[in-house]
């Protein structure tokens, strides 16, 4: 055991050789390869210190680089203005379903519904005070993104969740609000660019665009915190990691390195621009297929396709098919990840950052196999 490094060597070999799926998982879901291997390095030996990152102390030198470099290079690559905090917190994007209202919700909020996740943070919301539903796709099983509505501006603030990771829908641009403006960014998070200064509060679990599960991402701006007459419990009070600095408590430290890791990816390929062209022909790449092939229709609006995850089912002429057959073929050509969501059924194939492209053409060339086998 006195050579990390040859053990190290071999462990990343034999893990090349083995990871050779192509993984369209809604989340937890595919990172950059350089970014597990980074993060399989340092749990063997953390920068050549002779310690694992799950063995150090969160207060270490070692960690805190890490800590700030993640803060630092979400602040470049989203263009964070001045007067925001980026927080790494726990209990996941369904934790921050409780703390927005908690922290914001004085009289009334408004949300858009337009999914299960967005339905989730509507019905925590009802706990803190009243709650008006903006806007709705609701009547035609959440397929489209829904526009043209009225924002009240008697309104503590406007919750928006900007991808629907179920349905497959997402907003194209930044919404323009009077109100504070509050967003799930869980799942394109990173994926195009975000004006920040029209949002009061952007979250997010990390599984889906950013990294483990285990982290949630917060990006508040500071001057909305404190508004609100009621008591906050201490750990749910944004203010108190704002000046904690996310160290109020022990924070996700082996989530947040390979955030830190999977971060730095994303700079060195060209940070948000670069990204948000090879997802628009990633995404472009496979719903052009899904309208070619005979075999497939896709179940959200045009205008609203995701990006990042791509619903279909079978053509009416084909609707009799166990959604098995594809599946099954799929698996066989080491797909892996493609089955839709109950609510929607079918077949979805998430096309997050770190998706390469090779792998969404092998799902292509897959769906065209498969059609050969029908006409
Ligand atoms: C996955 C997801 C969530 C739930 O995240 P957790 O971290 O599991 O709580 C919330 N919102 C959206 C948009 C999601 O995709």
């Amino acid at each position: 055991m006195n050579n990390i490094s040859d053990i190290w060597f071999s462990f990343s070999h034999i893990y090349r050789i083995i990871m050779k799926k192509h993984n369209f998982s809604a989340g937890p879901s595919i990172l950059p390869r350089v970014a597990v291997e980074n993060a399989a390095q340092a749990v063997l030996d953390l920068n050549g210190i002779g310690l694992s990152i799950l063995e150090i102390s969160h207060r270490t030198k070692d960690f805190e680089e890490v800590l700030d470099e993640a803060v630092a290079l979400f602040r470049e690559l989203l263009h964070i203005p001045e007067g925001y905090s980026v927080l790494f917190l726990g209990g996941g994007a369904s934790m921050q379903f409780c703390m927005v209202p908690f922290n914001l919700l004085e009289r009334k909020a408004g949300y858009i519904n337009t999914g299960v996740w967005a339905r989730k943070a509507l019905k925590e919301a009802k706990l803190f005070g009243e709650v008006e539903t903006v806007a709705s796709s609701e009547d035609r099983n959440f397929s489209y993104i829904p526009k043209g509505f009225a924002i009240p501006a008697d309104l503590d603030y406007l919750h928006i969740t900007t991808n629907n990771t179920i349905f497959g829908t997402e907003y194209k641009t930044d919404l323009d609000s009077p109100v504070t403006l509050v967003a799930d960014m869980s799942s394109d998070i990173l994926s195009r660019p975000v004006d920040v200064s029209k949002y009061g509060l952007i979250y997010g679990g990390a599984q889906k665009n950013l990294g483990p599960a285990g982290v949630t991402f917060v990006i508040v701006r500071n001057d909305i915190l404190g508004k609100v007459s009621r008591a906050i419990p201490t750990m749910l009070d944004y203010r108190t990691h704002v000046e904690g600095g996310s160290m109020f408590n022990t924070p996700p430290v082996f989530p947040i390195y390979v955030v830190r890791e999977t971060l730095r990816w994303l700079k060195s390929i060209g940070g948000v621009p670069a990204i948000q062209k090879l997802n628009e022909e990633k995404a472009a790449l496979l719903y052009d297929e899904i309208d070619r092939n005979s075999m497939f229709t896709g179940t959200a609006a045009r205008e609203d396709r995701s990006l990042m995850n791509v619903c279909f089912v079978y053509s009416d002429a084909h609707k009799d098919l166990e959604p098995t057959a594809f599946l099954d073929f799929a698996k066989e050509r080491g797909m892996v990840g493609v089955k839709g969501h109950r609510l929607v059924g079918g077949f979805r194939a998430s096309l997050y950052n770190a998706m390469p492209k090779e792998s969404v053409q092998a799902l292509v060339d897959c769906m065209q196999e498969f059609e050969k086998l029908y006409i």
